[in-house]
């Protein structure tokens, strides 16, 4: 199948690890310029060495500040004429007993992955209207669909999910479409680095990170394993192809058979 995504102009939040990686890669794939922000710039230098073309564009973003995510969608615009499409990744999350988990903590991950991804998608509107074409997709996740416990993550992906689905409607007109994926837990940094949330589960199990991650999966996903991050790349990818332009407003589950809801 040919995904018309040849020299489409592809932005990346989160492009340094992680699922945003393997997006990078799977773009790269199809002949895409890319467009890669991160607030960690050495890891998006690896990303840009390790893809096998030279239309990649990288510029250290923190997503969280306004004036940075205006500024690399200028830079972008001026780089390669165009923007195309966006990919909303950047992201974390953070376990925690639900009774104390700290308010500052949710302000700060609504500032990462609820006003962030609107700020992207606001800032990207006017290119794609110039295009008479657009795609956008956000990183969302299962847990905005059925609670995982995890207090400020499911309530930011359940948002990111219902912004996604009311821009699909703003945009259709012009369009642009606009959806998102729901990852189950996806095999990356978010959950093997240390402190991050391998750490945090074997805090409440009393295994080691490694044990705890296995005894998640054998125990919460049917299909026994996380998703690869080319997995949830791959999806991405696809919704913002040519072929699947007229999907819109949909969350699309990849979670190996986690979420019983019927959509
Ligand atoms: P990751 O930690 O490997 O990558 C996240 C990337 O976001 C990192 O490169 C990090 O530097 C970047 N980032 C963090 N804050 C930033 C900021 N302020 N500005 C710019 N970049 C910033 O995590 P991942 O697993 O690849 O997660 C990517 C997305 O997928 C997140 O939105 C996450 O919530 C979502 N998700 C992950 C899983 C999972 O199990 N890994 C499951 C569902 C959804």
């Amino acid at each position: 199948m040919d995904f018309g995504l040849k020299d489409r102009v592809v932005i990346i939040t989160g492009a340094a690890s992680g699922i945003g990686k393997a997006c990078a890669e799977e773009y790269a794939g199809e002949g895409a310029c890319l467009a890669l922000a991160d607030i960690n710039e050495e890891g998006l230098k690896a990303v840009k060495a390790s893809l096998p073309q030279n239309k990649v564009y990288i510029e250290k973003v923190d997503v969280t500040d306004a004036k940075a995510c205006q500024a690399f969608v200028e830079h972008v615009a001026k780089e390669y004429g165009h923007i195309d499409v966006l990919v909303n990744n950047a992201g974390t999350a953070r376990m925690g007993d639900l009774a104390t988990f700290p308010e500052e903590t949710f302000r700060k991950h609504s500032e990462l992955m609820l006003y962030a991804p609107v700020r992207m998608i606001q800032l990207c509107i006017p290119y794609f209207k110039k295009n008479g074409w657009g795609s956008i997709v956000t990183v969302a996740s299962m847990f905005g669909k059925q609670p995982g416990g995890l207090l400020s993550y499911d309530a930011i992906k359940a948002a990111d999910i219902m912004i996604d689905k009311d821009f699909s409607n703003y945009c259709a007109p012009f369009n642009v479409n606009v959806n998102s994926v729901c990852p189950g837990p996806v095999d990356t940094p978010l959950w093997h680095a240390p402190g991050q949330l391998g750490d945090q589960l074997a805090a409440i199990t009393g295994k080691s990170r490694d044990e705890s991650i296995e005894w998640f999966a054998k125990t919460n996903i049917p299909m026994q394993r996380y998703a690869t991050a080319k997995e949830i790349a791959d999806c991405a990818v696809w919704l913002t192809s040519e072929p699947a332009h007229y999907i819109t407003g949909i969350a699309v589950n990849v979670d190996g058979g986690m979420v019983k809801t019927t959509v």
